[in-house]
């Protein structure tokens, strides 16, 4: 009978107890002369067989189902198959009778009910072992997140703690943060800028260069500084210390789309948007013209309107920003409220005033019961989850949904409770 020898070792096996393919080959050739076997060729492949594609494995199931070979001589069951599809080709091959013996110098087989029934376990107990370890990993960050550690690599300012397994501070770094969020948020810094001081407290990238401006972009706008970690897609509450102020971190994300906005429109002029030429109803565009004077040594801009003139020939000329302002107050005035009204919009803005006050604080005590809710929902979803009632999927886009009602709720509530201790001081 001949046998064809199949080694395989993925570069992702770490495991020492596994041979490397030179061994394997080695081993197998020892093997074969002992029992006296016939190898015809080995085939070598480097890939794991967690998961079924392997090109040279399906090229070994396609010589014995052309019958060139009839037997298969490897290391070990689960160099053959570590996944339940491969596993069952190979049974399959069996039962049909165009495969008719395996050999392993590490594991005994007999091409008997018997044998196909020991080794079905033995690609099983590998697929288990593949199938526990994955588990597990994921178990452990799972479990991770539970307790409110991060599991990945510890953003600026902090440090993964191999010991522990937990995140500490590194105290100067994530001054060197703060300070960052705080010059950031008065709105007249660049994300250079930003880069510059940080490297100063060497916060820097691994070329001893200053961070790279979407670097900085991405740290302004981490909420684990806040101590909220984003992991997958998912939301948590981290454990880890807070390193700035919900308030200061809002007022930066206000700065930060404030700069994506310039950067769309580089001009912001008032009344664009706001009108279309009385003559040809077409857009109106709006220009700046920059005028330097030498006897006052200044600059000045001036703004223009005009029609874009998109539709069809048009007669108006530009009109300059002041002028369309006169413009428009005369519009407004025509259309404004008379002067007798704003009494009454006093006294009902009064009225609903006092109102307020009363439903304050049922609001607050509203609230913290939702937030309440939320928070046992958020344990049940988590314990269906883990049971396996429901699908990740499933509970990932309902845990997240659960996680931005509990921010909104909290903000809500924050406010109102300010407001509530301004209304009785
Ligand atoms: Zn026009």
């Amino acid at each position: 009978m001949k046998y064809i020898a199949y080694c395989r070792k993925s570069r992702e096996e770490k495991d020492k107890q596994i041979l490397s393919i030179q061994a394997q080959i080695a081993e197998l050739k020892e093997y074969a002369k002992r029992e006296h076997l016939e190898i015809t060729e080995f085939v070598e492949e480097e890939k794991t067989a967690k998961v079924p594609g392997r090109e040279k494995f399906a090229e070994v199931l396609k010589k014995i189902e052309k019958q060139q070979v009839s037997g298969i001589i490897a290391w070990h069951p689960d160099r053959l198959a570590r996944n339940s599809i491969d596993g069952g080709k190979i049974i399959y091959l069996l039962d049909t009778g165009k495969l008719k013996d395996l050999k392993f110098p590490t594991s005994w087989f007999e091409n008997t009910p018997q044998g196909k029934f020991m080794l079905n376990i033995a690609f099983g107990q590998s697929k288990y072992y593949v199938d526990n370890l994955s588990e597990n990993v994921k178990r452990g960050l799972r479990q991770k997140l539970r307790n409110g550690v991060y599991p990945g690599k510890a953003p600026f300012g902090y440090i993964n703690n191999p010991k522990t397994r937990g995140i500490d501070v590194e105290p100067e770094k994530l001054r060197a943060i703060k300070k960052a969020f705080e010059l950031f948020a008065e709105g007249n810094k660049t994300f250079t800028d930003i880069a510059f001081l940080l490297h100063k407290f060497n916060l820097k990238r691994k070329n001893s260069k200053p961070l790279h401006i979407n670097e900085i972009r991405r740290i302004l706008a981490n909420r684990f500084y806040v101590g909220i970690m984003e992991y997958n897609g998912e939301y948590h509450e981290g454990t880890h210390k807070v390193a700035i102020s919900k308030e200061l971190f809002q007022q930066v994300q206000k700065q930060l789309e404030f700069k994506d906005r310039r950067k769309k429109r580089r001009y912001n002029f008032a009344f664009m948007g706001l009108m279309r030429c009385g003559e040809c109803g077409a857009t109106i565009t709006a220009e700046s013209h920059k005028k330097f004077y030498k006897g006052t040594n200044r600059t000045v801009e001036y703004i223009y309107y005009r029609c874009t003139k998109k539709i069809k020939p048009c007669n108006q000329p530009y009109i300059s920003e002041p002028e369309l302002e006169t413009q428009f107050r005369k519009a407004i005035d025509d259309v404004a409220l008379p002067e007798t009204w704003a009494k009454d919009w006093y006294k009902w803005l009064d009225e609903d005033e006092k109102l307020e006050t009363v439903s304050i604080h049922e609001n607050i005590e509203k609230l913290q019961t939702k937030l309440k809710d939320l928070d046992i929902k958020l344990n049940k979803l988590l314990d269906c989850y883990l049971e396996g009632i429901i699908e990740p999927d499933v509970y990932k886009n309902k845990k997240n949904e659960f996680f931005e009602e509990k921010l909104k709720n909290k903000t809500k509530w924050f406010e109102l409770a300010r407001t509530f201790q301004k209304l009785h001081w």
